[in-house]
């Protein structure tokens, strides 16, 4: 059978202080990503989904199963969006896109953070592409993953309480508005050109 495995980290724990705490990494990362990797794993024992993709799973799976799955594969997908001393913009095809879908990338990120703020309770906001190269911002609740939609996520925030409340307690506007500064846009870009 598959078994899920949590990748290290490529960047250190206090690498993308201050927007993102030591204990915020260790917490989030080390033991709620963790968690949701190891439920996976026992879920899938002796079932048919015990051999198939994470991406099948979460796109043929209810219940606790695709929360666990999603919520593995969500996480991994958003820590390993980020660098230190990033905060640049988009290039090439992405950086186009962006201008053509949402008008400009100050405009892009304005729409992106007001969905993640409206969103009520825990889930996460997206940014995916279609079969066309279009782009869209969706987001949902719990565990919601683009895939199940048809389409190809290209970079998320968790909107979890988690993921922010060390850092910034109940400011989840502040902290949105704050990840841009870590978000590597280079691999960004390769998830639009793949
Ligand atoms: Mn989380």
């Amino acid at each position: 059978m598959t078994t899920y495995t949590q990748p290290h980290l490529p960047y250190s724990t206090d690498a993308l202080e201050p927007v993102i705490g030591v204990s915020t990494i260790e917490y989030h990362y080390g033991k709620h990503t963790r968690a949701y990797i190891d439920n996976l794993n026992n879920l899938i024992k002796d079932t048919e989904f015990e051999n198939m993709d994470i991406e099948d799973v979460i796109k043929h799976s209810q219940g606790a199963l695709f929360n666990n799955a999603s919520q593995a594969w969500n996480h991994i997908f958003y820590f390993f969006s980020f660098a230190p001393d990033c905060g640049g913009k988009p290039e090439g095809e992405l950086a186009d896109a962006i201008n053509r879908d949402f008008g400009s990338f100050e405009e892009f990120k304005k729409l992106f953070e007001e969905t993640g703020v409206r969103l009520f309770g825990s889930g996460w906001v997206w940014l995916s592409c279609d079969d066309y190269g279009r782009l869209h911002i969706t987001s949902g609740s719990n565990a919601a993953n683009p895939l199940t939609q048809g389409l190809t996520p290209l970079l998320c925030f968790d909107l979890w309480e988690h993921a922010y409340y060390l850092d910034y307690q109940n400011r989840r506007a502040e902290h949105l508005h704050r990840l841009w500064d870590i978000i590597d846009w280079s691999i960004i870009g390769e998830r639009y050109d793949g």
